[in-house]
């Protein structure tokens, strides 16, 4: 590993930081894999030194995230953005509506594409505001007509968060969960399918996990291309056609690594403590920061804000640069800044971006 690592503070919003333990086993293994004399991206995908790793991962990703037998686990390409037309194909039927929740910029995304297959009703929005807050769950309009209602847990480029996820009631609950998947406890059994791209909380860009109850696949469309159909990958445990093997290893070691800091609840503290760290230094700024998210909706994933002047932006992220801070500046769409603290991100990290806040806020205040 570069000595530089050590100097430098990942907030990069996705692709984002990994374990650097598990970067250094990958190092240890990248050439001879366990002493097979080939790296597993080598290695036929239908070998049994891949098969192990491919069905460990599913294993322990069922048992970090408690999912039932009811559920199928799939390892998919495209991103996240290739679920937002694979779950309309599926289940959005031309002559059928789906509810989708406006929360900001991926969830636009994700209802766009299904206009393209079926009809979509806005179940709820915030756009009004700026998506400074999700909405409330009294907010939520529910239609029986609804073949799913589609919500995305946290909302990436406007720092927001549902801090507690809505209900189905009784339509099939959809989640996008690219940004704060495995980051705290989720009631799998509310939803009928739970989506994410990999490249945030997860491992590598290039595997989408979908977690999908099986008699909700059932009503899936049959005139969809075989490899969009998730009927396809799920018969097949994701091994229809040669999966993203390299990406499922290492996503396979981020699952073990998540195991080893005490699963779901142990990430689920360590971040509830390193958001804290930031948002408590934005409070206690006396209005230089402010925090873009409502409180009751902050995300603990994403902490955007902004500071006095466009100005005074551009220098404390200068600033941060030169002390080694990476990817401080606000998504291109909203502007401000932003730091992105997923379950890799370490504690260390989040005690120096508050150290740094306080001192800029001091310097120029
Ligand atoms: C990053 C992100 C996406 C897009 O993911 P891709 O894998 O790049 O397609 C979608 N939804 C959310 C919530 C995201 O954070």
């Amino acid at each position: 590993m570069g000595d530089q690592r050590a100097h430098t503070f990942n907030f990069n919003a996705g692709p984002s930081a990994l374990p650097t333990e598990v970067l250094e086993e990958v190092r240890e293994h990248l050439v001879d894999f366990q002493g097979h004399g080939l790296s597993i991206m080598e290695m036929s995908h239908r070998g049994k030194v891949y098969e192990d790793v491919h069905d460990q991962a599913i294993r322990d990703l069922r048992e970090l995230m408690q999912i039932s037998d009811d559920y199928e686990v799939l390892f998919l390409q495209g991103g996240a953005s290739l679920q937002f037309a694979m779950l309309p194909m599926n289940f959005l039927a031309k002559d059928r509506q789906a509810g989708y929740l406006l929360t900001g910029s991926w969830s636009e995304k994700a209802e766009e594409e299904a206009r393209r297959f079926g009809k979509t009703r806005i179940a709820a929005s915030t756009r009004e505001e700026n998506y400074q807050r999700v909405p409330t769950l009294q907010e939520i309009v529910y239609d029986e007509a609804d073949a799913y209602l589609h919500v995305t847990s946290n909302n990436t480029i406007y720092g927001t968060q549902w801090a507690t996820l809505p209900e189905g009631n009784g339509t099939p609950l959809i989640a996008d969960m690219s940004s704060d998947i495995l980051s705290r406890p989720v009631d799998v059994s509310k939803f009928a399918m739970i989506y994410a791209g990999a490249q945030k909380n997860l491992g590598p860009s290039g595997v989408t996990v979908v977690i999908a109850r099986k008699d909700f696949l059932l009503h899936a469309a049959q005139d969809v291309p075989t490899m969009l159909r998730y009927e396809t990958h799920a018969k097949s445990r994701s091994l229809y056609n040669t999966p993203p093997t390299f990406g499922i290893y290492v996503l396979s070691l981020v699952l073990q690594w998540a195991k080893r800091q005490g699963g779901v609840d142990g990430l689920a503290h360590s971040n509830s403590e390193k958001a804290a760290l930031i948002y408590d230094a934005i409070d206690q700024s006396e209005g230089f920061y402010r925090g873009h998210a409502a409180k009751e909706s902050r995300s603990l994933m994403n902490i955007t804000f902004r500071l006095p002047t466009p100005e005074l932006e551009k220098a404390f992220v200068a600033r941060s640069v030169q002390e080694g801070f990476l990817g401080l500046a606000g998504h291109r769409s909203v502007g401000g800044c932003r730091a992105s603290t997923y379950n890799a991100v370490p504690h260390a990290a989040c005690v120096a971006l508050r150290d740094l806040l306080r001192d800029f806020a001091q310097k120029n205040g």
